[in-house]
């Protein structure tokens, strides 16, 4: 925004300023009546109209604008004070002469000029203004020297006799010239927004040289007599200067812009007189050796200087990058994020297009910090960027925003970014090597969209916390898969510590431990010592024995008997999930197996982990597991939560058919703990739901609930599903469970998780009836 419209009563008087100097013209070109007055205090006059402008827009101004204006006030001042004394020495004493007192008010003009320009807001980053005026030196200096070589020169020699007139005629333009020379410089250095009052200030400034030059000629050739042409610059160059100042009024007190890098022109701008003026009078007063040698030197000179300004400059440019990049990964870091999220935000708007935030934290990224050290958590992080920059697209924006947080940017269809962002989840999926190790990490994933229709947002600030939201809520679900953000999300931040890091290990006292228990893990999954029990599930109609589920243990030798929240995370974390689904397949199968075989054979349920789905292989092993021990395929139940099957439905559901392609029942473990669970009742091939412990606990106390589960059991039987409530622990809520005609109930109101020699007894005594099949047929 330019912000420097000038309203309609200060362009009437510019226009009226502008309309005077051309009276003013014709009255002396015309020699009408009065026209001594008017060439004694014409000038005076327009001076005089400077000075009031300058006093508004310095009244109108803040900060060092104020400055500016005071000094320009302060500079046509003086020279107004000049005019006013020559005029009154020309027409009242007749005694005009050059020099005279006259010429102490006209030197205030170019001193307090100067000063006014140096103060001018100047955006280059880490530039000072001493440097400016030295700048303005030089330029002027050189062509100065120019200027003596081409001219001067001979108008000096000429003047042997009075050195102080010649020298004081000479002295203004040389003055001017370097006002005019830090104008230039300010000119190229300042921001665009107070650029117009800029420019027509150095326009003005060089109307006034102009004629300054040419004052310094007619005394030097004595003809002052004929100062048309030189009164007219004046008056001119008081015109523009006004209209300057009285269209900086009015522009925003705001900082005028941010730092920048200086633009090429002002790098080499300065040198480039230095080149012309100091060759030249090399040229012109040296010759020989010398002439050649001088030109040399300043040729190496200016080169010198340009090379390092411009070194300087790539410098400068290469820290302003760096400011924007995190240094360990070298991906954005937040404030690089923010400014391109406030960007895409903007667009957004105009461009009626959306806009997603992916939101990534590492699970439990402290205890790798704490477990292998700082250098191995560095590590991973860099891993981690790596893998994660092959997922995103050349336009998107991937920063790290924290220790262990990445964000994504994503500008474009609300799909395409969910399938961005589960291919960043599925790139998880292989370990990575650090520290000679390969570690499994897992990240919560949260997105969220912002369509073109969605309220006003523009930092995108809004956007980022629903992002953070739904990545906490995947973090509390400890599941893997992207969580999209739904307005049910709160978006208030939840503890950050606790949520993977106690009971994470079973053992207190952090790292150290952590690393040993690790070891432990390892040894007891090599050495199969980790244990299956067995929670039978009861039809609820009839009180038969429906089947059992597999629940894993860790028998420890010194912490007693683990239970999977004591050990999975790390499980999870260290990739260890195969080998434990294969061990408790193995142990349920061969137990299921050996009870068959003593007459008594009952289906068993195995809990299956999230990275497991994308395991193509998984069908074929355990059909050929199933096989092996002569056990039917609807022996075995194979239960998923839901949250896992939101990575990738496509692929879930393949696998899924190929399982039940070969007889094998699928379940859906804690159905109603997670979001739009519904839609995947219809979807998914699955034989049986289990309602989540959460869910059921409520029913006999809040009658909301209870229709609740009424209706989904409802749901789930008219399409032809089993259902199975979880956590049942008294006969009231088995009661009104029945009622709801749900078919299966599991829970400590019928048998905790027992062992497999205490299951041999129980199948014994029970009555086993499997649940019927899958009433609907999928394809
Ligand atoms: P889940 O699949 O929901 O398993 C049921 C959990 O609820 C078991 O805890 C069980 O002991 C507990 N439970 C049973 N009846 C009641 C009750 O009446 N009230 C209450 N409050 N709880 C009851 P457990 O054995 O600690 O297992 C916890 C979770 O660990 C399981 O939840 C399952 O998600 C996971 N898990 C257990 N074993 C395995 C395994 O072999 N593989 C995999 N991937 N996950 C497993
Ligand atoms: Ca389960
Ligand atoms: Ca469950």
């Amino acid at each position: 925004m330019s912000g420097m419209h000038a309203r309609p009563a200060e362009l009437t008087v510019i226009a009226g300023s502008a309309v005077a100097a051309v009276v003013l013209t014709v009255w002396l070109v015309g020699g009408l009546p009065g026209v001594e007055v008017a060439d004694n205090f014409g000038v005076a006059v327009f001076a005089g109209y400077a000075v009031v402008c300058a006093v508004l827009a310095a009244r109108a101004s803040t900060g060092r604008f104020r400055g500016v204006w005071v000094c320009f006030a302060v500079a046509f001042g003086g020279w107004t004070a000049g005019e006013l004394i020559y005029g009154y020495l020309d027409m009242a004493l007749h005694r005009a002469s050059f020099p005279s007192v006259a010429d102490l008010g006209f030197l205030l003009f170019p001193v307090f000029s100067c000063l006014a320009l140096v103060q001018w807001p100047i955006v280059s980053a880490g530039q000072s203004r001493l440097r400016l005026v030295l700048d303005g030196l030089i330029f002027a200096l050189s062509l100065f020297l120019l200027a003596w070589v081409l001219a001067l020169r001979g108008v000096y020699e000429s003047f042997r006799d009075d050195k102080l007139v010649v020298s004081l005629a000479l002295a203004y333009p040389l003055l001017d010239l370097m006002v005019l020379a830090v104008a230039g410089l300010v000119l190229v250095r300042a921001g665009p927004r107070r650029r117009r009052p800029l420019m027509l200030l150095t326009a003005a400034l060089s109307l006034i040289t102009l004629s300054d030059i040419t004052f310094a000629w007619i005394t030097a050739e004595g003809t002052y007599a004929a100062a048309l042409p030189i009164d007219v610059g004046w008056v001119a160059a008081t015109v523009l200067f006004g209209a300057a100042a009285l269209i900086s009024r009015g522009a925003p007190t705001a900082p005028d812009d941010t730092p920048q890098l200086p633009t090429s022109i002002s790098l080499w701008l300065p040198y480039l007189p230095l080149l012309v003026g100091g060759s030249g009078a090399a040229i012109v007063v040296l010759d020989g050796v010398l002439r050649a040698t001088v030109i040399v030197v300043i040729v190496a000179i200016c080169l010198r200087q340009f090379l390092a300004s411009w070194e300087n400059r790539r410098l400068l440019r290469m820290v302003a990058d760096q400011a924007l990049r995190d240094p360990l990964t070298g991906l954005a870091n937040l404030a690089l994020f923010n400014d391109r999220l406030a960007h895409a935000m903007q667009l957004r708007e105009r461009d009626a297009r959306a806009v997603a935030v992916l939101s990534l934290d590492l699970n439990d990224f402290k205890m790798v910090n704490d477990s292998l050290g700082h250098a191995a958590g560095n590590e991973l992080l860099t891993r981690v960027a790596e893998r994660l920059a092959t997922c995103v697209r050349p336009g998107d924006t991937l920063a790290r925003v924290g220790g262990d947080e990445f964000a994504v940017l994503i500008e474009d269809r609300a799909d395409h970014s969910l399938e961005i962002a589960h291919r960043i989840v599925e790139a998880f999926d292989s370990p990575f090597g650090v520290d000679g190790q390969s570690l499994l990490m897992r990240p919560s994933v949260g997105l969220a969209v912002a369509s073109p229709e969605d309220d006003p947002d523009p930092l995108g600030e809004h956007l980022f916390k629903c992002a953070d939201a739904a990545m906490y809520a995947a973090k509390r679900s400890r599941t893997d898969g992207v969580h999209v953000f739904t307005p049910e999300m709160t978006l208030e931040y939840p503890e950050h510590s606790g949520l993977l890091q106690v009971g994470d290990t079973g053992a207190k006292g952090g790292g150290v431990a952590a690393v040993q228990l690790l070891g432990e893990l390892r040894q007891a999954i090599d050495r199969q010592e980790l244990a299956v029990v067995y929670q039978p599930k009861y039809h609820l109609e009839s009180s038969e024995l429906a089947g059992l589920e597999a629940l894993v243990r860790w028998p420890h030798p010194v912490h007693g008997v683990l239970s999977p929240n004591d050990f999975l995370p790390m499980v999870r974390r260290h990739g260890l999930m195969a080998s434990v689904t294969e061990l408790v397949l193995d142990k349920a199968l061969d137990d299921a197996a050996e009870w068959a075989a003593r007459g008594t054979p009952v289906p068993v349920a195995v809990n299956l982990f999230a990275a497991s789905m994308a395991d193509a292989d998984l069908p074929d092993r355990i059909v050929s597991a199933l096989r092996a021990r002569g056990l039917p395929p609807e022996a075995l139940t194979l239960e998923i939560t839901e949250d896992l099957i939101l990575p990738d439905i496509k692929r879930t559901c393949a696998v899924l058919r190929e399982l039940r392609r070969h007889g094998v029942r699928v379940a859906i473990d804690d159905f109603g703990s997670g979001y739009s669970a519904l839609s995947y009742l219809r979807e998914l091939p699955i034989d049986e739901v289990k309602l989540d412990r959460q869910f059921i606990g409520p029913i006999i106390w809040d009658p909301r609930a209870g229709e609740v589960v009424r209706a989904v059991v409802g749901l789930a039987q008219t399409l032809g599903l089993t259902t199975v409530a979880e956590g049942v622990e008294n006969a009231e809520t088995a009661e009104r469970l029945r009622a709801y005609r749900c078919d299966v109930a599991q829970g400590f109101h019928y048998s905790p998780p027992l062992s497999a020699p205490a299951v041999a007894t129980l199948l014994r005594e029970e009555t086993i009836r499997p649940p019927a099949p899958a009433a609907v047929r999928w394809n």
